[in-house]
């Protein structure tokens, strides 16, 4: 089929083969794949960006991912971890700032127990505040727990589902437990993210169109594409593509997502801003309609290392909060004044 007729089959039906979703992960008509995926966005969801803050409460992680700089083997990096105070206090700065939502973000740190966690989340939800939660596996009675003291979100991205590639990258972890987890915060109605990184050494665009199919038969609520950055104090290999390559593949898996799934959100991702400086912008015209701008303060964000390039981005939580305004304005959007919770939660696509 010509490029045309996937685009024209997709947007009637939203539904693509892999070998047609590997079509628009080839093609060189990009323009004509991000435009609709564009109208997609406008009729679907609209011109509004919603805005999350970010608060990235320990860099200390009990896993090893091969790709990432808080990766337990990791000797150079600086740990910390913030008292439950501390990080009640980043989220009503947030709110002060206009947020509605934040993500509570951190490795996998068994020192917070559901105990903390749950304190942590119910403060937060007196606020008024959509709480998004992205600490890595749990079991299922955690995130019950968690989703009990009124969490409403719940970030886990596969990363990859090709199963050799996951188990080379995430050592001691399976990829049948990462998607026996994402089964899990479906099933007890989280608004469930998801997403890949795309990039990696070894990944193929045939495992990539996968990768897009499995989010689907989810279905996700929210799918955030991260292009891989290679972080020199890890052992990965360099990757081969360069930035713009990745930068461009990322924008191409967030561009199906959106014609697959026209009414889920999708975050313009900060790595998307590392390899560009337009990145999130530019991810917002091909797709995207949610930012997560960092409120973590202080060196905390800089420590926060999962790759290399955060502190190019750096400024402080407000004035994060006013620049990424000024630039949604600039491209002729707004900022959403509502918690933009997911449509599609709870519900069949
Ligand atoms: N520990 C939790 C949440 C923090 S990591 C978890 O793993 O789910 C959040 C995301 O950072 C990961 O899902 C991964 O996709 C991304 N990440 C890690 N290292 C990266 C790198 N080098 N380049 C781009 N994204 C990376
Ligand atoms: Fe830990 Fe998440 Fe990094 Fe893996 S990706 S090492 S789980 S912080």
């Amino acid at each position: 089929m010509t490029i045309d007729g996937i685009l024209n089959k997709v947007r009637k039906t939203n539904s693509l083969t892999e070998n047609e979703v590997l079509e628009l992960l080839k093609t060189e008509e990009t323009s004509k794949l991000f435009s609709a995926a564009d109208a997609v966005r406008k009729e679907h969801v609209g011109d509004e960006v919603h805005l999350r803050a970010l608060i990235e409460f320990s860099n200390i992680c009990k896993q090893n991912c091969l790709y990432c700089g808080l990766r337990s083997g990791n000797s150079k990096t600086d740990r910390y971890r913030l008292e439950p105070k501390a990080i009640i206090e980043l989220a009503s700065k947030a709110k002060s700032y206009g947020y509605q939502t934040v993500v509570l973000q951190s490795g996998e740190d068994s020192h917070y127990t559901p105990d903390i966690m749950t304190g942590i989340i119910s403060e937060i939800k007196k606020m008024d505040m959509a709480v998004t939660l992205s600490v890595g596996e749990k079991t299922f009675e955690e995130y019950k727990a968690y989703k009990e003291a009124g969490a409403d979100r719940y970030l886990l991205r596969i990363e990859t589902t090709d199963k050799s590639l996951y188990e080379r990258l995430d050592p001691g972890m399976s990829l049948e437990n990462r998607k026996e987890c994402l089964k899990n915060i479906k099933k007890l109605g989280y608004e469930t993210g998801s997403g890949i990184l795309a990039g990696l050494p070894g990944q193929t665009l045939e495992s990539i169109a996968k990768d897009i199919l499995y989010l689907k038969s989810i279905p996700v609520d929210m799918a955030g594409i991260g292009p891989f950055i290679y972080n020199p104090d890890t052992p990965i290999d360099k990757n081969f593509d360069s930035n713009e390559k990745i930068f461009e593949l990322s924008l191409r898996i967030m561009a199906i997502l959106r014609l697959l799934m026209p009414d889920i959100n999708i975050p313009a991702t900060t790595a998307m801003e590392i390899l560009d400086p337009e990145g999130r912008m530019i991810a917002l015209k091909s797709g995207a309609n949610v930012v997560m701008p960092n409120a973590t303060e202080g060196e905390y964000s800089k420590k926060y290392e999962l790759y290399p390039g955060k502190t190019k981005i750096a400024a402080t939580p407000r004035e994060n909060r006013i620049n990424v305004e000024n630039k949604i304005k600039s491209i002729g959007r707004s900022v959403s004044k509502t918690k933009g919770m997911s449509k599609t939660a709870g519900k069949k696509i």
